[in-house]
């Protein structure tokens, strides 16, 4: 374990020093960040009302809008002379979400990355490559600060240049590969067209920028030979650190010591009870540049306190089952597509490629379900694609009690994706 003291903490000391820390964050809102302040004001929260975290439910939500209308540094609580980093969210529906940095936030954000690469096995005898972008992006920085923190060999790549990848993971000796999911997968794919899978040494996944089912990361498991772990955080929270996955794979431990989880209703905004899935609400108790007070990740999982094997006292969070953002309302049923992808992921004939089109025809909304066949061959008997989509529409109704229309294209022709997919076509409403 990178930090065992932390990691093993019973839990009655892990919620005292949450309480702490949660009390200077508190502090230091009131004091240095004035849009914040004026915020809790504006919904009617006095300072000395917020007495402990118990009552940290009671407080309102920070939201991406926020982010927006305080673009870019409104929401944070230090001068900028003190800030040494800036990272940012894509921002390609609005304005990005700034995120900053202090020197001291800095060193807990090493040790957050090095903690779940640990988790995962990685030790300073590796070589990590790391194909997720470099540039605002927090993925590629943070990888890279924790991965060196620890001594690990870093390869800095990058995405794209898919063949320079695999030139470079086998000359380099790569034990180690960093990048989404779906650059994941796209890698594996190539390094079976290239038929080098025996001249690699690579051993660990870390996934991570997006979500993925647990088919998914047994099929790229498979293509490349490793154990596939899954990391999580956000850019307005500090990037990756916030969670990340042991070798038990019963989900992700919670730095609970940097960070304050609360499971809500995403419609009434209000908290479940524990195992109860719903939207993950974040309180950082840590950071110095911009602490924030129940930022609405949109992200839906679960909680478990329950103890873990591998020895850590930290909750895990279940890996996530999609955005709220990416949840589709399709008829009236909420659909989130990593739901669809088991399905496929399980079919002989199909691969992991596929595409979802919503539409809305007269009144009715229709989701088609474009999937890759990874045999072209088969598109020459009738009766067998009669039989693969028949028995992708029939498991699909039963999970989701809905009938959607299925499409079977050839090999190579669904959109690959270097960093995070974009997998969903909605028409409505154009
Ligand atoms: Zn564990």
């Amino acid at each position: 374990m990178w930090q065992a003291d932390i990691e093993t903490m019973g839990r009655g000391a892990i919620r005292a020093l949450q309480e702490e820390r949660f009390q200077n964050a508190w502090k230091h809102i009131w004091d240095n960040a004035p849009a914040q302040r004026k915020l809790l004001l504006d919904a009617g929260v006095e300072q000395n009302g917020i007495r402990s975290l118990d009552d940290v439910h009671t407080l309102p939500f920070t939201d991406k809008k926020a982010f927006t209308k305080h673009y870019p540094f409104g929401l944070f609580a230090v001068p900028q002379g003190d800030v040494v980093r800036l990272h940012s969210t894509s921002g390609t529906t609005s304005k990005p979400s700034m995120g900053g940095y202090t020197a001291g936030d800095m060193q807990h954000w090493k040790d957050l990355v090095a903690r779940f690469c640990a988790m995962a096995g990685v030790t300073k005898n590796d070589t990590a490559h790391i194909a997720f972008g470099f540039g605002m992006f927090t993925g590629g920085f943070g990888l890279n600060y924790g991965l060196e923190h620890m001594g690990v060999r870093v390869l800095p790549m990058g995405s794209g240049q898919t063949e320079k990848q695999l030139m470079m993971m086998r000359d380099m000796g790569s034990t180690v590969l960093v990048a989404t999911p779906s650059y994941a997968l796209y890698l594996s794919e190539a390094v079976r067209e290239a038929g080098v899978k025996g001249d690699l040494k690579l051993r660990v996944g870390l996934f991570g920028g997006e979500g993925h089912t647990p088919e998914m990361a047994a099929q790229i498991e498979e293509s490349l030979g490793i154990v596939a772990t899954s990391n999580y955080g956000l850019c307005e929270l500090g990037g990756p650190g916030l969670s990340g996955e042991c070798l038990e794979r019963g989900g992700m431990h919670i730095a609970e010591d940097h960070y304050w989880c609360e499971i809500i209703d995403p419609d009434t905004g209000k908290v479940l009870p524990e195992g109860e899935t719903g939207e993950l609400v974040v309180t950082p108790l840590t950071r110095e540049a911009l602490p924030l007070i129940r930022y609405r990740t949109k992200d839906i999982t679960k909680l478990t306190y329950e103890p873990c094997a591998c020895g850590r006292t930290h909750a895990r969070m279940s890996p996530t089952l999609g955005r709220s953002d990416d949840m589709l309302i399709i008829r009236g049923v909420n659909v989130f597509p990593s739901q669809i992808e088991s399905v496929l992921i399980r079919q002989e004939h199909i691969g992991p490629h596929y595409m979802l089109l919503v539409r809305r025809e007269g009144v009715m909304d229709t989701l088609e379900v474009q999937v890759e066949l990874t045999d072209g061959s088969v598109l020459e008997s009738f009766q067998l694609l009669e039989k693969i989509r028949e028995t992708i529409r029939e498991q699909i109704r039963n999970i989701l009690g809905l009938t959607v229309k299925v499409t079977l294209v050839a090999p190579q022709t669904v959109e690959r994706f270097m960093g995070k997919a974009r997998r969903i076509i909605d028409e409505r409403g154009k």
